[in-house]
């Protein structure tokens, strides 16, 4: 069974958790460097990237999390997690930092100029029984995508959902709608790199 390491910094951690457990992992509330290790997969939650990622740099996360997407460490990042693991910003806070990982240039509060929150039904390509309903609060969205990047949804003809290699992102939260096939889909990617690198457990 996969480990899944929720980053409990800041953000609606307690529902990752919730659909990870769901999901068939075990899931763990993640907030040192040290418990990092033996995980499987990590989960970046939804909540505010500034403050997500000034509490990185003071719980000096920032390197260690770094260090472990390029290691290819399984990470999924919502909402505010998508600007986390952005390589590039719009909108973004001056001195704000990201982990990096997707190939992207994310929008911040893109949709929350236009609507603050709202749900639509978005088809995510690899998740079979119909679209997800995507939850958006103040949600980013990704302005252009790098060659290696796989987008895997759109709505109104924006990117909300992507993956390059072992990072997903999503725009939109699947952990507040019950339904936990995102979070399954990422729990595979997690199953597949345990089978790659040996078990962890
Ligand atoms: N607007 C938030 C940010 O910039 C993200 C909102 C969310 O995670 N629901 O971090």
């Amino acid at each position: 069974t996969p480990v899944i390491g929720v980053l409990a910094l800041q953000g609606d951690v307690r529902e990752h958790l919730i659909a990870l457990a769901a999901a068939d992992a075990v899931a763990r509330p993640v907030r040192r460097p040290e418990e990092l290790d033996g995980l499987d997969g990590l989960v970046i939650p939804g909540g505010e990237s500034t403050t997500m990622s000034k509490l990185a740099v003071a719980f000096g996360m920032l390197e260690p999390l770094r260090e472990r997407v390029r290691a290819g460490l399984p990470v999924y990042g919502t909402c505010a997690g998508m600007i986390m693991v952005a390589d590039k910003l719009l909108d973004g806070r001056e001195d704000q930092e990201t982990l990096g990982g997707i190939e992207m240039i994310v929008r911040r509060n893109a949709f929350g100029r236009q609507n603050e929150s709202f749900e639509a039904a978005v088809e995510v390509a690899g998740i079979e029984g119909g679209p997800v309903e995507g939850v958006f609060i103040r949600a980013p969205w990704v302005e252009s995508v790098g060659a290696r990047v796989e987008v895997l949804a759109r709505y109104d003809g924006h990117t909300v959902a992507v993956r390059q290699d072992n990072v997903l992102a999503t725009s939109f939260h699947p952990e507040l709608t019950g339904d936990h096939r995102v979070h399954a889909l990422f729990v595979g990617m997690a199953r597949q790199r345990m089978g790659t690198v040996g078990a962890t457990t």
